[in-house]
């Protein structure tokens, strides 16, 4: 999420005003995937101005889908939901949330974990879908020690490369110059432990990276095999109507707009042809379901 300082601060005064969503469950969701044991857990969430989703988008169409979201207020809550995937090996994290320096509202990840009876120190692999604060900045805690000494960390390498390199600054609004020093503190805390990896990579076997680019310039989702797939979407479709009625359109968050636009349809495409699961890191918790086509676009039935 592309946020100023400002509106964080303005954020968390509107939380209690802020639209309405459903609760964010403590408890975690959990379900099989062929080979594997999938649990989504709840980091929390965000509270976001309205005015990120789409703002050059057609007024009246837009209004009528933020009204049926019930986010007629200016701020709303995103949720952000944590994939946790057990092999017969591995217990691999997909995402480790905003930690304690993003929001009040998020970071609730290791709370959540523990209140299920979940050990942390498990967590043998921890894998990046991107780099934004609400993803990444959980690997550390507030004395910036890393917060799974014992994980390997899979770091996409375009979207490492991006954050390290002169394009993550360059032409970058100085109110978000916080999300790339944030980026570059959690990554140095790791460095010792990434792995990078490229799509198509399987990071264990039965779960491959796909390029999702565009939300970030490494973005990357993960395809789980198992009867019609899963895919653990990352931040590429980040609202449960807009997303999916309207790839076309370009919330304030894409790094890269036009290039977010054609992944979001192609995932789409796919997930619709495919019948696979989805799920997304900020549709309302859990975040599991199915996508179908519908008026010439798309619409996601939630699962369970
Ligand atoms: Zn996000």
């Amino acid at each position: 999420m592309m946020l100023t300082r400002r509106t964080l601060l303005a954020s968390s005064a509107a939380t209690l005003a802020a639209g309405a969503l459903p609760a964010f469950a403590t408890t975690p969701h959990s379900f099989k995937h062929g080979a594997f044991e999938v649990t989504v857990v709840s980091d929390g969430h965000l509270t976001l101005p309205v005015s990120m989703l789409a703002p050059n988008a057609p007024p009246a169409e837009r209004a009528a889908l933020l009204q049926a979201a019930g986010q007629t207020a200016e701020q709303y809550n995103s949720p952000t939901n944590i994939t946790l995937i057990r092999t017969a090996s591995d217990l691999i994290l997909i995402d480790m949330g905003s930690g304690d320096r993003f929001m009040p509202s998020a970071g609730k990840l290791w709370d959540n974990l523990k209140a299920a009876g979940i050990d942390k120190a498990a967590i043998t692999k921890v894998i990046f879908t991107h780099g934004h604060p609400d993803h990444l900045w959980g690997a550390v805690d507030e004395l910036d020690d890393v917060v799974l000494p014992d994980a390997t960390f899979y770091v996409g390498a375009p979207e490492w490369d991006f954050w390290q390199g002169d394009n993550a600054t360059r032409g970058l609004p100085v109110e978000r110059a916080g999300f790339v020093t944030g980026a570059r503190r959690n990554f140095a805390a790791i460095k010792s432990k990434v792995k990078m990896y490229k799509a198509g990579d399987d990071i264990v076997t039965g779960l491959r990276a796909i390029a999702t680019p565009g939300h970030t310039q490494g973005h990357m989702a993960l395809a789980l095999a198992g009867g019609e797939g899963l895919i653990v979407g990352g931040d590429v479709l980040t609202h449960p109507l807009i997303s999916f009625a309207h790839p076309e359109w370009k919330p304030t968050a894409d790094h890269v707009p036009d290039v977010a636009i054609e992944t979001r349809k192609r995932l789409l495409d796919r997930l619709a042809t495919d019948r696979s699961k989805l799920i997304g890191f900020h549709l309302p918790y859990p975040g599991v379901g199915t996508v179908e086509r519908k008026d010439g676009a798309y619409r996601f039935v939630t699962i369970g």
